[in-house]
């Protein structure tokens, strides 16, 4: 149990029928589709990544400005 819970994304609109929040994502992450119309599509994996670079940075950032006391 728990394991077929459906993951929607958050904010995302439907491409082919426009409907805000009906696009959920399958378990194994490679296939977002809409719960409202027919609408599948493979994930865009590369967008997803570059959206999450700045967190990265930002790790960096901390790292860099750590006083460095021994
Ligand atoms: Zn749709």
């Amino acid at each position: 149990m728990g394991k077929d819970f459906i993951r929607f994304i958050a904010g995302a609109v439907c491409p082919s029928c426009k409907e805000l929040d009906k696009i959920a994502i399958t378990p194994d992450d490679q296939t977002i589709y809409c719960l409202n119309c027919d609408f599948k599509e493979h994930k865009p994996v590369e967008s997803t990544v570059n959206k999450a670079k700045p967190s990265e940075a930002q790790v960096f950032n901390m790292e860099d400005f750590r006083p460095k006391k021994s």
